[in-house]
């Protein structure tokens, strides 16, 4: 993850803190510099805030733990100032796994307000300190619950694709196609997209931000399941490439170069003693170029770690495999033998055919 700050890692799952974060804090510190605010107010601000995204991370784990328990890894966790993001490999399809993993964040922060309720209770419960609303050591759990409950309930919102959208396609999948449940939460996403921004321009910006984001996400989300159904029933072994352009490992760059501008080849499968090693993408002859040498071996600048996939495997899962790891071609093997190349942009005009043959 670029621009972000590694945390650690649990269950083999990075956290990762994005730099804009850091803008939060800032903005938090100028913003109480200008009202005169007291040096110990902004200190105990940040730990609040700090504090809260401790739970957002803790929020995501519930999804990405859940996941693993149905064998989905997730790739990492970001922290965003809007919030977090655990970036699952692929949903659950199945609608009681996408329900368990979907509702697992939200009951986390039910599971965190049920215990800093305990620790508010043992430590004197004052309504007055809510009132007063002043951040300090007696106050600080008080206001932690109350935002771990807020967090939940917010989270619960129908708004796919936040958790609660997604809740709401699940239980929607029970009873209709996939497709269908997808559409009908994603218009329903986007109304409340549309209602976040438009109170949030006249009570809080970062609303808006939270509803362009949803907005645009079920969007891509509508879209990418429409694709993924038109995968629906077909295999690897159904879009494979069988002839495709080849480049020996000890080549120059220049070879390359000249092949890429003489046809229609934009990647080339790199091979040492006929197995191939490597592919050698338009982007990586660019990359390659600009680092200079022309008679650099074009194993150098190949990707040397290629998306390996089974014949057999179906096109929707490869596809998603693809994207997810933005790889654009993929090698395909039955049984150790390798026989052809996967390209994206082949999937893309199989999905645009079968679109076309649908309407
Ligand atoms: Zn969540």
């Amino acid at each position: 993850m670029k621009f972000s700050l590694y945390l650690g890692k649990y269950s083999g799952i990075k956290v990762f803190i994005h730099w804009t974060f850091s803008l939060l804090l800032l903005w938090i510190i100028i913003s109480n510099v200008r009202s005169g605010t007291p040096w110990i107010d902004t200190g105990w601000t940040i730990i609040f805030v700090l504090l809260i995204f401790i739970c957002v991370i803790l929020h995501e784990f519930g999804h990405a733990l859940t996941a693993q328990r149905y064998g989905i890894q997730t790739r990492d966790i970001i922290l965003l100032p809007i919030g977090g993001l655990a970036r699952l490999e692929k949903l659950p399809e199945d609608p009681k796994q996408e329900l368990k993993v979907a509702i697992a964040g939200p009951l986390v922060n039910v599971v965190l307000f049920l215990l800093l309720s305990i620790v508010v209770s043992l430590t004197g419960f004052d309504l007055n300190l809510l009132e007063e609303a002043k951040l300090n050591g007696n106050s600080i759990w008080l206001f932690l619950a109350s935002a771990n409950l807020f967090l939940a309930l917010f989270n619960l919102l129908p708004a796919f694709p936040m958790d609660g959208g997604r809740v709401l396609r699940a239980l929607l999948s029970t009873g209709m196609p996939r497709i269908k449940a997808t559409e009908i939460a994603g218009g329903i996403g986007q109304l409340m997209a549309i209602a976040f921004v438009f109170f949030g321009l006249f009570n809080n910006p970062v609303l808006v931000l939270i509803g362009i984001f949803i907005f645009l996400g079920a969007q891509a989300e509508v879209n990418q399941t429409k694709q993924s159904s038109f995968l629906e029933g077909y295999k690897v072994g159904d879009v494979l490439m069988r002839k495709f352009p080849i480049l020996a490992f000890d080549a120059p760059l220049q070879k390359a170069v000249d092949k890429l501008l003489e046809g229609q080849a934009v990647h080339f499968v790199v091979v040492k003693e006929d197995t191939p090693i490597g592919i050698l993408s338009r982007e990586g002859i660019v990359l390659g170029l600009q680092q200079g040498d022309r008679q650099t071996p074009v194993e150098k600048v190949a990707d040397q770690k290629p998306l390996k996939l089974e014949i057999s495997l179906p096109l929707q899962d490869a596809f998603k495999k693809m994207t997810s790891e933005n790889k654009k071609v993929a090698l395909v093997y039955e049984a150790n033998h390798f026989l052809g190349i996967l390209d994206q942009e082949n999937i893309s005009e199989f999905i645009m055919v079968k679109n076309a043959l649908a309407q």
